[in-house]
């Protein structure tokens, strides 16, 4: 196996792409320990420790509508 290949994604971090996000709150609904909408209506990742909430971020990344949950480098 390649070296660093399994901590690929951990050097990732989630995003919200603000200007995509229609603030529907299914991503805070569904995981309010890293997801949070602010008074705009825009959600926002308030931690990045999504391995210990027990939540899946991939499928909650795959049901926002707009496709407004992102990984950065
Ligand atoms: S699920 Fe997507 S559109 Fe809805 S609040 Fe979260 S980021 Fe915004």
């Amino acid at each position: 196996m390649a070296k660093g290949a399994k901590t690929e994604n951990k050097q990732k971090k989630l995003a919200i792409d603000k200007d995509m996000c229609i603030g529907c709150g299914h991503c805070a609904d569904s995981c309010p320990e890293v997801f949070k909408l602010s008074d705009e209506s825009v959600a926002h990742v308030i931690s990045q420790d999504f391995d210990k909430c027990g939540c899946d971020i991939e499928q909650i990344r795959s049901e926002c509508p707009v496709g407004a949950i992102v990984w950065e480098d």
